[in-house]
């Protein structure tokens, strides 16, 4: 298929795993992982993709990490064929646009998705701070799911409420399915915690919220502490006092060896 745009995207990388986190957890997908972030939590596991490599790698076989490597930034038709090659027949549950941020592309997405749709069948799925309404809104007819991030100031040192706010309404208006996740370490606030519940009760009490106990990362962060038990199940019944649907999920794809 010919693909129209001239743009080009800046990549990490392109690869085929398990998800491990949030809704779509144990499932097949095609991970397109973007370079970029403007943010700097302090539990981040990709702090690789806050710049731009000069050069991306991509896996050739599903699964099978055989990576090459291309230079950056990539022509929209090479990274088209990529995901091509790497979608097998029913294999992939789904596409998901990770990073660093990957709204930071939004220009490039929004030439590159419907091309993407057509060509794979398959649903997509973005993963985002969650915290740049005005570029999702460029994106949002092109999305099935969107998985965004409420960041707690005391855990991840970012606060972005107001910009959170209008990101949730923005999915749920354009009735394109939505959860939330909310990183926890030892030392949250659960007075953030009453506030990100008011927030996603004030759009929708049933829209779903995850829980995500921080993955402790010994060597650059030794501050990060798995909450206690008794916090997790503390926070997790303050929440369902408003939101229907709180669960609680650490990254199941560090436990099992995936990328
Ligand atoms: S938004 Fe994600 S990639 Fe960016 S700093 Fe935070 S955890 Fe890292």
């Amino acid at each position: 298929m010919p693909l129209e745009t001239k743009l080009t995207a800046r990549l990490i990388e392109v690869f085929s795993a398990i998800q491990g986190e949030g809704l779509n957890v144990g499932t097949r997908q095609l991970f397109i992982r973007f370079a970029l972030c403007d943010l700097r939590c302090k539990f981040c596991d990709s702090a690789n993709t806050w710049g731009v490599p000069p050069q991306c790698r991509i896996e050739r076989t599903p699964g099978e990490r055989d990576f090459e490597t291309h230079l950056n930034p990539v022509p929209g038709s090479l990274l088209l064929k990529w995901v091509e090659r790497q979608n097998q027949p029913g294999l992939h549950d789904s596409i998901t646009l990770t990073g660093g941020e990957p709204l930071l592309h939004a220009p490039f997405l929004v030439e590159f998705l419907p091309l993407l749709r057509q060509s794979t069948q398959l649903p997509i799925y973005l993963e985002t701070g969650g915290h740049r309404p005005e570029q999702l809104a460029m994106v949002l007819p092109f999305l099935d799911l969107v998985g965004m991030d409420i960041k707690l100031k005391s855990v991840s040192g970012e606060d972005r409420g107001q910009a959170h706010a209008e990101f949730l309404q923005f999915c749920h208006q354009a009735s394109v399915e939505v959860f939330v996740k909310l990183i926890v370490d030892r030392h949250t606030d659960p007075a953030e915690l009453e506030q990100a519940a008011r927030l996603v009760t004030a759009v929708n009490p049933q829209i779903p919220v995850f829980l995500q106990p921080v993955t402790p990362l010994k060597e650059s962060n030794p501050r990060l502490l798995v909450p206690a038990p008794e916090q997790i199940l503390a926070w997790q019944a303050l929440m369902k006092r408003t939101l229907a649907s709180v669960r609680v999920v650490p990254q199941t794809h560090k436990m099992i060896g995936q990328l």
